[in-house]
């Protein structure tokens, strides 16, 4: 009883916003075909893996890391082409550092608010509630392109202290205009963050342009290159706001496992710039047998997933059996607006896109 009222008393000092929010929700894989999560399937050849455990082995772990990650971030610097008066931090996961980006403008005095796109990648709109701020997201066209109209009218309205814009976007797989985005850069308000988590299947970027534009940074991470268990985003652009970012940074956030690891792999880039090849002729195999089977809408995709909309059925169904067949995608669960009955469905080896391809068949041409 007592117990009881002291748990009361300490709950009591979560934030009512807080106590809202329904937690990242992440499904259960066990068994079945992965295909929920914007993963790379492929692993690391044996070789590679061989000569990885040599320098894992090798690792300091008694030490704490290198706080700056120096060697790992003048390598991202070469790899990614990065402007050399241009600066990069790095974060656990490019979620963290969009939690340091909006930490850092975080003002509950003043009315500060992070803006993107709606449907866009959760995390924005989750991290401004974390750190209190408020969240704007402009609403896009049927075909899931920025409406210019309604942002112009959003950043004059809202005076955003950032803009994400998800290039390509997710969960709609495509890139927007590249000359929307050039106007937004310049008529806005604050920063604006290049969100490039699927480079390496767009192949467009505005790491180039980082020169042209002061207020740009452009972020990128190696999860969906194939390396999601390291945990590492990468955010460049010019060392002014950078070093502001940085200052939220907790001290070591890129453990020496992460580090070695990653400095490793990008001396090897070759090997993953060939999965992405691999994926992104899958995704073309992939578009084509989903365009051929009936009852679907399928969306473009410069990305390594697709999003299709059931059109006579009810997606849920339709999700659980595929589920069923033993291959997991992931559910929209809209039932109204642009996402309404849409389910999306990551890029997989050939053989798991068979399985996808066979299960959505059958769930397709199931009574219910
Ligand atoms: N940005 C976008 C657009 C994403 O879809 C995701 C992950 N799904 C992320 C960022 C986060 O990536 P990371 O694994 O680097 O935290």
């Amino acid at each position: 009883m007592l117990e009881n009222s002291i748990l009361e008393k300490a709950c009591r000092w979560i934030r009512p916003l807080i106590k809202k929010i329904q937690a990242y929700q992440v499904a259960d894989a066990s068994g079945l075909i992965k295909l929920d999560a914007m993963e790379n399937p492929y692993q690391l050849s044996v070789g590679l893996k061989q000569q990885l455990q040599v320098q894992l082995s090798g690792a300091d772990l008694n030490r704490y890391p290198d706080p700056t990650a120096s060697v790992l971030r003048e390598k991202f610097r070469q790899v990614m082409q990065l402007p050399q008066d241009k600066t990069i931090v790095l974060g656990n996961g490019s979620d963290e550092l969009i939690q340091m980006l909006a930490m850092a403008v975080a003002d509950t005095d003043k009315d500060v608010c992070l803006m993107s796109f709606d449907p866009g990648f959760v995390m924005y709109k989750m991290i401004a509630d974390f750190v209190g701020i408020k969240y704007v997201g402009v609403l896009l066209t049927e075909d899931f392109s920025i409406d210019m109209e309604k942002t112009r009218a959003a950043i004059k309205q809202h005076c955003p202290a950032i803009i994400f814009i998800a290039y390509p976007n997710n969960p709609s797989a495509n890139c927007y205009n590249k000359k929307d985005i050039e106007e937004i850069i310049s008529i806005a308000t604050g920063i604006v963050v290049l969100d490039e988590a699927y480079h390496p299947f767009a192949q467009s970027s505005f790491m180039d342009r980082l020169n042209d534009f002061d207020n740009l940074l452009v972020m990128r991470t190696v999860s969906k290159m194939g390396l999601a268990g390291l945990r590492l985003g990468l955010l460049c652009g010019h060392p002014k706001i950078i070093n502001e970012i940085d200052k939220v940074r907790l001290p070591y956030n890129i453990n020496v496992l992460t580090q070695t690891a990653a400095e490793f792999v990008l001396d090897n880039v070759d090997e993953l710039d060939q999965q992405a090849k691999l994926i992104r002729d899958e995704r073309e195999v992939l578009l084509e047998k989903m365009n051929a089977q009936q009852g679907l809408q399928v969306f473009p995709s410069q990305a390594n997933f697709i999003l299709f909309r059931v059109l006579d059925k009810n997606a849920t169904d339709v999700f659980e059996s595929i589920k069923q067949s033993g291959v997991l995608i992931k559910n929209m669960k809209a039932d109204a607006g642009l996402l309404r009955n849409c389910l999306r469905v990551t890029v997989g080896t050939p053989e798991e896109n068979v399985a996808f391809l066979a299960a959505l068949e059958m769930a397709m041409s199931n009574e219910k």
